[in-house]
């Protein structure tokens, strides 16, 4: 098992990046929104919002060794062990996985309903337009917040760090996926759709309307927000206006302070 940990590992970074990259290139030649075309081919395929998305990634590339590595790892060591034999080994690999599911997608949920929460996660949300770069856009405060709810989770269900790191590059794999502007064929989606999240229904989760941005939450399989009557019933638009009802997007400096800004919510 330690060596698939180290496998996993060492595969980790690259196969993640060449999903980004494969993405990055397919939405911009089979695009789903039309791309702004404003200026010259730099600012159309690496326009402002997406140098923040990575300036924001790049501050979590940062802490996550310094950081949400070590505690994970700590809480992954301090398990006590409670598990029966047989919800171990392959059985216990798909319980956590599923179960990590269902717990992200009420983290997700308390994001935005918990005021105190949605003041960090709403900067991820406030990306005006969508591609696979608005998977990376999240403010260090969520992902501090997310790793210590992390650690609490680990410890209370005993989850084992091979079931976190392979959950971890499927959550990955996912959120740049269904963030993506890659225009698929419609019933290849809408196969897709009735086991996971695909970009048609998470886009809604991005609709500029509170209502849509309200639901939608899942992040891996798609029947949580069915079972949890969290499904919207809004169907994706090409021209669908993208980001927070009543608000604008922000330059950098001012995405990292908006959090700890006093506002009324
Ligand atoms: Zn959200």
């Amino acid at each position: 098992m330690e060596n698939l940990v180290e496998v996993i590992l060492a595969y980790k970074a690259g196969l993640v990046f060449l999903w980004l990259l494969f993405l990055f290139v397919l939405e911009r030649a089979f695009p789903v929104a039309p791309l702004i075309n404003s200026g010259g081919w730099f600012e159309k395929y690496f326009p402002i919002r997406v140098r923040r998305n990575i300036g924001l990634w790049f501050c979590n590339l940062i802490l996550s060794p310094l950081v949400v590595i070590p505690m994970t790892a700590w809480a992954a060591a301090h398990i006590v062990g409670w598990r029966p034999e047989f919800l171990s080994g392959s059985a216990g690999l798909i319980f956590d996985l599923i179960l990590l599911d269902c717990l992200i997608y009420w983290w997700h949920r308390l994001n935005h309903e918990l005021p105190f929460l949605w003041r960090f996660h709403e900067i991820h949300h406030l990306d005006m337009n969508l591609d696979t770069t608005s998977a990376l856009r999240f403010h260090f405060g969520e992902v501090l917040l997310s790793a210590f709810m992390r650690v609490f989770v680990v410890i209370i269900f005993d989850i084992t760090l091979i079931s976190i790191i392979i959950f971890e590059v499927i959550l990955l794999i996912s959120t740049l996926f269904h963030h993506s502007n890659v225009r698929l064929p419609d019933q290849f989606e809408k196969a897709l759709s009735l086991v996971i999240i695909t970009p048609a229904i998470h886009w809604i989760h991005h609709h500029a309307l509170r209502n849509d941005t309200d639901s939608n939450y899942g992040t891996v399989f798609s029947f949580w927000d069915k079972i949890f009557r969290s499904k919207s019933s809004t169907q994706r638009v090409r021209k669908m206006q993208i980001g927070v009802e009543g608000a604008q997007d922000k330059i950098f400096a001012e995405l990292l302070k908006r959090p700890f800004k006093k506002r009324n919510l």
